[in-house]
């Protein structure tokens, strides 16, 4: 079942969590649904509500530290919204800056999305040294990008528009 990304008091994303929890987390008061599925409802015996795609956390809760977010091939292309770095068509491979063959690792700041073409072209070179700059810099997406990053692009889509606005 898809999951549910639970929301601060503040309305910083915080987390993800099942269905089950989220609709745990509505009943027993300590979150309320800020966007619901248009369609889908959750029943039970003593439940009827839509199915919750983001609650809100009613007390605030403090985050004692912001985890990295860990680097996928996945990650990078929803990052740089699958477009390449090299030409701006549609990415369909990662590249890496600096590439392996020279020291680069599997990063968010020495990977970016490229189409297959302009990787291939790239090959074992720095950007540099293939004459090929690259059209935006990579960067490291904070926490909570990565955990809009980690839901599909179709659950992106249907967010509220604050809040794909705030998490862009
Ligand atoms: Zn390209």
């Amino acid at each position: 079942m898809r999951d549910t990304l639970v929301l601060n008091a503040s309305f910083e994303p915080l987390s993800t969590v099942s269905l089950n929890r989220a609709v745990v987390l509505v009943l027993t008061d300590k979150a309320v649904v800020e966007h619901a599925h248009p369609d889908l409802r959750v029943r039970g015996a003593a439940v009827d509500l839509p199915v919750p795609r983001v609650i809100r956390l009613c007390r605030y809760v403090r985050v004692p530290f912001r985890r990295q977010a860990p680097w996928s091939r996945r990650g990078v292309l929803v990052r740089d919204q699958h477009r390449c770095a090299y030409c701006g068509r549609r990415a369909t491979t990662v590249d890496h800056v600096v590439p392996r063959a020279q020291g680069g690792g599997d990063s968010w700041l020495n990977t970016v999305a490229s189409c297959a073409e302009d990787n291939h072209r790239k090959a074992a070179r720095t950007p540099e040294q293939a004459g090929m700059p690259l059209l935006f810099q990579p960067f490291e997406p904070t926490p909570a990008d990565a955990m809009l990053l980690a839901m599909r692009a179709s659950e992106r889509s249907e967010l509220p528009e604050w809040l794909a606005k705030a998490a862009a």
